[in-house]
C-alpha cells in the first residue's frame, strides 16, 4: 500500500520495512493512559509494528482531540524516528488480538504471551482498528485477505490542516477548512440551467446603472452649467434636461422592475432545484443517515437553508454586481470630475466605513441574543399552555408565572440594550455620511467663489456621493449575509455528498419475480463497529415456506429482517436470494420482491386509497377494494365518512394501531411480493382485532416465502420452521413439535407465554 506520510515512511525504511511489503496501517490517537497522542501501526505478512510518539501529550494536541496546527506536522518531518519509542511483534507469537470497547472509545490489546494493551483510540477510529484486529486475525489463520478489508482510505480520518476528525469516515472534507470560493462557485454552478435568464439580468443591470449614473450628470453640470448658463451643449435647453432625467429615470425604473422579475424568477427556480436536489440526495441515503440525525434538523435543511440561500441569490448576489459596477462607475467619474473633491467626499466615508465593521458585528451578536430570549420565552409561554392540565393538576400557576417574569426581563433587557447601541450608532453614522455633502458644500462652495469650479459642478459632486451611500450601505451588510449563505450551502452540499453505506453496485442482477429461496450464511453484523448485534447467524428459508423468528426483546430479529432486506450491509458473512448476494441485487428488484408488514405502520398524508395503492400508484379502484377486503380492512374503511377517500395522516383522521395494520397488510397485498416479511405483526392488539388481523396474514402469506417475527407465539402456529434467538445467536431451532419435546429455550418461551395468557385471561374476566 502506498504510504501517505513522509515521516511515517521515514519511519518504516528505519526499522527496514519496504512500503510494498505494508498491508494496512494505522494511527490511533490516545495513549494508553487515556492522553491525545499519536501510536502508529503497521502490518506486514509476518510483522507488527507498534511506534508510540514520546512527545508530552499537551505538545502533540489539544484536549479536544484537534492537533495543533501543520506546525507540529513539519516538526514530525523533521525530528525522524528519534520522536518515537517502536516495538515489532511477530504475527505469528500474538496469541489473539481484540479491542476492548470504552464510553467513546477502544483499547486495542495484544496476547503475546502476556495480555497487554498496545493503544487507545477515539471512537471514530473504531471501524478501522476493527479491520486491524479482523486483518491479523485471518493472517494468522493463514486465510484469503479480501479488498474490502485492505482498501486504502486515503490520508487520514482527520483533517491534515487542523487536525479535526472528518465528521464522516471516507469523505475528506473538513467543515472548518472547506475553501469558501469553492463552496462559492458550486452554489454559482445552479444558476447554470439559467443561463439566458443570468445574461438578460447582467443586460438590464449595466442598463440600469448607466441610466442611473446618467442623472445627477444632468441634474447638476447639465442644468446648472449649461442650460441655465447658456454655454455648452445643453445651453438653453432647460425642458430637454429636465426632459432628459425624466426619461432616464423611467428607463432606469423600468430596467430595475424587469431585472427584478427575472432576477426573482431565477432565484426560485434556482432554490426550487436545491431543494429538489437535497430531497433526491437524501432519498438516496441509507437508514442508517436517518437515524443518526434529527428529522427537525433534517427538514431544516431543506427548507430554511434553501431559503436562506434565496434570498442570497435574490437580495445579495446580483444586486451585489450592480453596488460593485456602481461604486466603481461613481468613483471613476468623481475622479474624472475633479479628484481633490473626490477625496474630501471620501473622508468621511471611511470613517463611516471603519466604524460599521466595527459596531455591526456587536449589533448582529445583541440580535441575536434577543432572538434567542423571545424563543425561550415563547417556549415558556408554549409550554404552560400546552401542559395547561399539569399546571393547574399540581397549583403551580405562580411558579410558571416566575418562570415567564425571568425570561421576560432577559428578553427586555437585551432589547433594551439593542435598541440603545442602534438608535446611538445610526444617527452618528448619518450625521457622517451627510458630512461628507456638507464637505462638498463648504469645500466645493469655496472652490465655487473662487471660481476654480462651477456651482452645477459642485451639485453634479453631491449628488453622486448621494448616490454612493447605498452601494457603501449595502457593501458593509454582504459579510454578514455571506457567512449565513456559506454555512447554508455547507449544510446542503454535505447531505448531496453524504455516502450512503448501502450502495449500488454498477453491474448489479435483476431478477423480476424471484423464487424466494433465503441463505443466510455466517453473517456478522454491529450497528457500530466492533459491536456485534448479530454473530455468526446461518439460516434457510426454502421458496414458499414460513420461517417463525422467536426471542426475547433486543435479541437481534430486527435487525435479522433488515438485513435481508438490505436496509444495511452485513459486516461478514452473506445472505443470497435465489443464490445471488444480495448486495449484487438490483435495488429495485429486491424491492419489488419484499415486502414488510411491521408493527409501526406509516400512514402519510392523503386519502385511505392513496395510502394502500402506496407501493403500486397506476392500480384500479377495484385492486385497492380487493386489497382491503383481503385484509379485512374494507368494512372499517366503509363506516369511514368518506370511504376509501377519507383523509388520514398528519391532520386527518385517525385510525387505531389495528386499522392501521390492516391497512398495510392490504398495501402489502397489492404490492405482492415473492418474500414477506412480518415483523411482530400482531403485538399489543386486543384479541379480537388481532384474529381478524391473523386471518387476513393467512391469506396474505399463501404462495409467499415468510419470515415472521412474533411476540404472540400462537401467531407462528403456521411456521414451517422455527429459530431461536438470543444475543445475536441462534440458539436453538426446529419445527414447533420438535422444539416442544426437549424443554429448551423455545419450550420456556411458550410456557411463559401461556402462563401471561392465562394471567391475562383472570385479569380481563
Ligand atoms: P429485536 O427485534 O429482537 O427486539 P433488534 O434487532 O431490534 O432486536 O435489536 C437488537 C439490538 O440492536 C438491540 O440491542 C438494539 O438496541 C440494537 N439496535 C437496534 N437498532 C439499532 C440502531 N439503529 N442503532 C444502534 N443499535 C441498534
Amino acid at each position: 500500500m502506498t504510504i501517505h506520510s513522509t515521516e511515517k515512511l521515514n519511519l518504516l525504511q528505519q526499522q527496514g520495512w519496504a512500503e510494498k511489503d505494508i498491508l494496512f496501517e494505522m494511527t490511533c490517537d490516545l495513549t494508553t493512559e487515556g492522553h491525545f497522542l499519536d501510536t502508529y501501526i503497521a502490518l506486514s505478512r509476518h510483522e507488527m509494528l507498534i511506534a508510540t510518539s514520546l512527545k508530552s501529550p499537551d505538545q502533540e494536541k489539544t484536549f479536544k482531540g484537534y492537533s495543533l496546527p501543520v506546525k507540529s506536522h513539519t516538526q514530525h518531518n523533521t525530528q525522524g524516528a528519534e520522536h518515537w519509542s517502536i516495538q515489532t511483534l511477530k504475527i505469528s507469537d500474538i496469541e489473539s488480538v481484540f479491542i476492548v470497547n470504552l464510553v467513546a472509545s477502544g483499547m486495542l490489546v495484544v496476547k503475546a504471551p502476556k495480555e497487554r494493551m498496545i493503544a487507545a483510540f477515539t471512537n471514530g477510529l473504531m471501524s478501522k482498528a476493527s479491520r486491524l484486529t479482523a486483518i491479523i486475525k485471518k493472517l494468522k489463520q493463514q486465510e484469503e485477505l479480501d479488498s474490502e478489508l485492505l482498501k486504502d482510505e486515503g490520508v487520514n480520518a482527520s483533517c491534515p490542516k487542523c487536525g479535526r476528525i472528518y465528521p464522516e469516515e471516507g469523505r475528506e472534507v473538513c467543515p472548518k477548512c472547506m475553501k469558501k470560493s469553492a463552496l462559492f462557485i458550486r452554489l454559482l454552478s445552479f444558476a447554470k440551467p439559467y443561463k439566458t435568464s443570468v445574461l438578460l439580468i447582467i443586460v438590464l443591470m449595466l442598463l440600469s446603472s448607466v441610466t442611473t449614473i446618467v442623472i445627477p450628470y444632468l441634474t447638476g453640470t447639465a442644468l446648472f452649467d449649461q442650460a441655465l448658463q447658456g454655454e455648452g451643449y445643453f445651453a438653453g435647453q432647460v425642458g430637454l434636461v429636465i426632459l432628459l432625467v425624466i426619461v432616464f429615470r423611467t428607463l432606469s425604473l423600468i430596467f430595475g422592475v424587469l431585472f427584478g422579475i427575472i432576477n426573482a424568477r431565477m432565484a426560485a427556480n434556482i432554490v426550487f432545484d436545491l431543494k429538489s436536489v437535497i430531497f433526491t440526495a437524501m432519498q438516496r441515503l441509507s437508514l442508517n443517515f436517518f437515524q443518526r440525525k434529527q428529522t427537525g434538523q433534517l427538514m431544516t435543511r431543506v427548507n430554511y437553508d434553501s431559503a436562506e440561500l434565496q434570498i442570497f441569490f435574490i437580495d445579495v448576489l446580483s444586486y451585489f454586481v450592480v453596488n460593485v459596477m456602481n461604486i466603481i462607475g461613481i468613483t471613476v467619474i468623481l475622479l474624472v470630475l475633479d479628484w481633490k473633491l473626490t477625496l474630501l467626499c471620501f473622508l468621511p466615508l471611511t470613517i463611516v466605513f471603519f466604524l460599521v465593521r466595527k459596531v455591526l458585528p456587536k449589533l448582529w451578536r445583541l440580535s441575536w441574543r434577543t432572538h434567542r430570549r423571545v424563543s425561550a420565552m415563547n417556549s415558556i409561554i408554549s409550554d404552560s399552555i400546552r401542559g395547561v392540565r399539569v399546571v393547574k393538576a399540581f397549583g403551580m400557576e405562580h411558579k410558571e408565572m416566575e418562570r415567564f417574569q425571568r425570561a421576560n426581563v432577559n428578553f427586555s433587557g437585551s432589547e433594551q440594550h439593542y435598541n440603545r447601541l442602534s438608535g446611538t450608532i445610526f444617527p452618528v453614522l448619518n450625521l457622517l455620511t451627510h458630512m461628507g455633502g456638507m464637505f462638498i458644500w463648504a469645500f466645493g462652495g469655496w472652490m465655487v467663489l473662487r471660481g476654480e469650479i462651477s456651482f452645477g459642478l459642485m451639485l453634479t459632486f453631491v449628488n453622486y456621493m448621494y448616490l454612493l451611500y447605498g452601494p457603501i450601505e449595502f457593501m458593509n451588510n454582504i459579510v454578514g449575509w455571506w457567512s449565513r449563505c456559506m454555512t447554508a450551502s455547507q449544510r446542503i452540499f454535505e447531505i448531496q455528498d453524504a455516502n450512503p453505506d448501502v450502495k449500488e453496485k454498477e453491474d448489479t442482477i435483476r431478477i423480476p419475480v424471484m423464487k424466494g429461496d433465503i441463505q443466510v450464511s455466517n453473517v456478522v453484523f454491529g450497528y457500530e463497529p466492533n459491536k456485534s448485534i448479530l454473530k455468526k447467524v446461518t439460516l434457510q428459508v426454502k421458496a414458499g415456506q414460513m420461517l417463525g423468528v422467536v426471542g426475547h426483546s433486543g435479541a437481534g430479529k430486527s435487525t435479522l429482517v433488515n438485513l435481508i432486506s438490505r436496509l444495511y450491509d452485513v459486516n461478514e458473512g452473506a445472505i443470497t436470494i435465489d443464490g445471488v448476494n444480495v448486495k449484487d441485487l438490483a435495488a429495485e428488484s429486491l424491492r419489488s420482491n419484499i415486502g414488510i408488514v411491521s408493527q409501526d405502520v406509516y400512514v402519510f398524508s392523503g386519502s385511505i386509497a392513496e395510502n394502500i395503492a402506496y407501493a403500486n400508484p397506476d392500480c384500479s379502484v377495484m385492486d385497492i377494494i380487493h386489497a382491503a377486503k383481503i385484509a379485512n380492512a374494507h368494512d372499517f374503511i366503509e363506516k369511514l365518512p368518506d370511504g376509501y377517500d377519507t383523509l388520514v395522516g398528519t391532520g386527518g383522521y385517525n385510525l387505531s394501531g389495528g386499522e392501521k395494520q390492516r391497512l398495510s397488510i392490504a398495501r402489502a397485498i397489492l404490492h405482492n411480493p415473492k418474500i414477506l416479511i412480518l415483523d411482530e405483526a400482531t403485538a399489543s392488539l386486543d384479541t379480537e382485532t388481532e384474529l381478524q388481523i391473523q386471518e387476513a396474514l393467512d391469506k396474505l402469506i399463501k404462495g409467499r416465502t415468510t419470515i415472521a417475527i412474533a411476540h404472540r407465539l400462537s401467531t407462528l402456529r403456521n411456521a414451517d420452521y422455527l429459530v431461536v434467538m438470543d444475543q445475536g445467536k441462534i440458539v436453538e431451532e426446529g419445527t414447533h413439535e420438535s422444539l416442544m419435546s426437549t424443554p429448551g429455550a423455545y419450550y420456556t418461551l411458550v410456557k411463559k407465554h401461556d402462563e401471561a395468557l392465562k394471567m391475562s385471561e383472570v385479569i380481563s374476566a
